[in-house]
């Protein structure tokens, strides 16, 4: 694809975010993160340059690779990955815009120690495991909020935002469905929460209309 017709595909996945926030409310608005994990640095210029401004990704040597390949782009970096305890420092020091998979009050307490002794914050999402499988991370469900006053509490370096949740892994939509529900009935159950993150290229519409307002879309803003 050259960079026009590229330009066409967007706007059709563009189209398909509108056609689903609609379905909820006028003002119901959609950030989309595009996740450029499976993609270079100038396949993520091609996209920047057709106007998408946040990206994100899983792991930490990653993120460092594109965010210095790219530092001269006014580009968003959401991290979005699982976060093991001996790449926090790493992650403080790329001080992504948000880091959308906190998973644990274990994890909070020490990235909260190592926030404070860099004298930083970092905005951060609370993972919620809504289907619990055991293959993915994040609180139980019935935890997500008692964690989530928690953090709040104990962790003054860390300023939560919001819940994310990757859907029900299944062709069952009536299960990927109620998953999503579980994740947005935590939402609205906390009055500061701004940020509800849910929805993937395989499931981003169904995600919309249950509530998200951010869409984390890997391989369908690629076109991979
Ligand atoms: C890879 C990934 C995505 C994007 O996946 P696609 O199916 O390619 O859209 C979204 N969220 C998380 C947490 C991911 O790891």
């Amino acid at each position: 694809m050259d960079q026009t017709e590229y330009k066409i595909y967007i706007d059709n996945v563009i189209r398909r975010v509108e056609t689903a926030r609609l379905k909820v409310d006028d003002h119901h608005i959609v950030k989309i993160v595009a996740v450029s994990k499976y993609s270079t640095s100038d396949e993520i210029e091609k996209l920047y340059e057709i106007g998408q401004r946040a990206f994100g990704e899983n792991k930490v040597q990653d993120l460092k690779v594109k965010t210095t390949e790219l530092e001269e782009l006014p580009l968003e970096w959401h991290f979005i990955g699982n976060l093991q305890k001996n790449k926090i420092n790493n992650l403080i020091d790329l001080a992504p815009s948000l880091f959308q998979g906190l998973d644990s009050l274990e994890l909070a307490i020490e990235l909260n120690k190592k926030l404070a002794a860099k004298e930083t914050t970092m905005d951060c999402l609370l993972q919620i495991n809504s289907a619990k499988e055991d293959s993915k991370h994040g609180v139980m469900p019935e935890d997500a909020l008692a964690i989530y006053k928690q953090i709040e509490t104990e962790c003054p370096n860390i300023h939560l935002k919001g819940v994310m949740s990757i859907g029900a892994h299944t062709n069952d939509k009536a299960v990927i469905k109620k998953s999503f529900e579980t994740t947005h009935e935590i939402f609205k159950q906390i009055p500061d929460a701004k940020i509800c993150s849910m929805g993937m290229s395989g499931d981003f519409e169904l995600a919309i209309e249950c509530g998200s307002n951010m869409v984390r879309l890997g391989s369908v803003m690629f076109n991979k």
